[in-house]
């Protein structure tokens, strides 16, 4: 069969018809347990009892009204999301790369509202991911996202991940605030030193610059908690949410606090498709899951115990593995040799796993995992390290 698909992916030659709690079946009917979740989206696992409820009760109700109008389900999402963050207020959009670049937008327009035009600059790190706008690509700066689409956004000043001193000298008079993922998930599961995020708070305090965190991947119970940065003991005053906040309907946020949001105001900002009525309801039940009391305390236990399985491969196949990385259950497993190969292994053994940059292997699975899927799993990866040859 040809494909008419504009070939931007390297994609895997297998497709999916029906997924079922963590695990997802092949158009053969051969079952996988995914531990990739979509790429740390599907939070819930796969037809979630009450997400398709409330996707069907909003389907047959009202999808789309455009921001034109209040739409209650939205605000609902609103307060439920500031009441449990940092965050005042929160608009939406459809993405992780467009929840970025709101979160930009709103540094470079608390600066100018507060009479400093000339601040538009933002500081990001070495390794980071914001997505593929030409914004945030220029925010990320890989060589290897960025070639061929030049000019590159102007506005952007990076320094290496971690390196508070850098970050600290990078500071001009035009620097309007930074932006930073509490853990870096696309350059392989990078977790910052202690006291990095603290640093950058001061720094940000001192001169009066915003700190925005990209909690896309990280968000909504990812490492353990609701959010990262909750784990350095730090606020930021901007963050940008996507990828677990729909369980699969697509849908991001970027929240802010009064202060930082003084800005924007009625047509500064807009999406037609943000926040509608639909990816609202499905939101809103993944928050009511989420936030249930426990959930995220018992994924984190999980994730304890897939850490310290994965401590134990380490040792056992210490040629082929370098190190386990991570917290809660977005983790990293550092590969000696062909990653691609041992995810090809990992998958014809019936496990999903997402690959990263310097050689690691994340480990993004549904927050409703239990210990016998983590055994599962850790059987897989057992059995796969075993056959593969680096
Ligand atoms: C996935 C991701 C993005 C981009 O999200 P899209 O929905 O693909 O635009 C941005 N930042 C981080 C940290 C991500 O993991």
């Amino acid at each position: 069969m040809t494909n008419a698909v504009m070939p931007t992916y390297a994609r895997a030659d297998v497709a999916f018809e029906r997924g079922e709690g963590p695990y997802i079946f092949d158009t053969n009917g051969r079952r996988y347990l995914d531990f990739g979740a979509g790429i740390a989206v599907n939070v819930l696992g796969h037809a979630h009892p009450t997400l398709v409820k409330a996707l069907n009760a909003a389907g047959s109700k009202l999808w789309h009204t455009s921001n034109l109008y209040r739409i209650p389900a939205q605000e609902n999402l609103a307060a439920t999301l500031t009441a449990h963050s940092f965050a005042d207020m929160a608009f939406f959009g459809n993405s992780g790369a467009e929840a970025n670049e709101g979160a930009i937008k709103v540094v470079r327009k608390y600066q100018s509202a507060n009479g400093r035009p000339e601040r538009y600059r933002i500081i990001t790190f070495e390794g980071a991911f914001h997505g593929r706008t030409l914004a945030t690509l220029a925010a990320g700066r890989q060589q290897k996202h960025l070639a061929g689409f030049g000019p590159v956004v102007d506005g952007f000043d990076q320094v290496p991940y971690g390196d508070l001193a850098a970050a600290k000298a990078a500071i001009t008079r035009e620097t309007a605030g930074f932006l930073v993922e509490p853990i870096q998930g696309e350059s392989g599961i990078r977790v910052p030193p202690p006291g990095f995020l603290k640093g950058l708070r001061a720094l940000a305090d001192e001169h009066d610059l915003l700190l925005a965190f990209d909690e896309v991947q990280t968000g909504l119970g990812r490492t353990g908690k609701l959010f990262g940065y909750e784990y350095d003991g730090v606020k930021p005053d901007v963050m940008a949410l996507a990828k677990a906040l729909g369980g699969g309907f697509p849908i991001g946020a970027v929240l802010a606090t009064m202060k930082a949001g003084v800005g924007m105001t009625a047509g500064t900002h807009g999406s037609t498709f943000g926040g509608n009525p639909l990816a609202a309801a499905v939101a809103n039940a993944v928050m009511s899951e989420i936030l249930a009391p426990g959930f995220i305390e018992r994924a984190a236990k999980v994730g304890e115990r897939l850490k310290s399985g994965l401590d134990d491969l380490m040792r056992k196949h210490g040629n082929k593995l370098t190190e386990v990385r991570g917290r809660g259950l977005m983790l990293g497993l550092k590969v000696q040799g062909d990653m691609g190969k041992l995810i090809d292994v990992l998958r014809g053994n019936g496990l999903l796993v997402v690959s990263a940059g310097d050689n690691v292997i994340r480990l993004l699975p549904p927050l409703i995992i239990d210990e016998a899927h983590v055994s599962e799993g850790l059987g897989i990866l057992d059995r796969s390290l075993r056959d593969f040859t680096p």
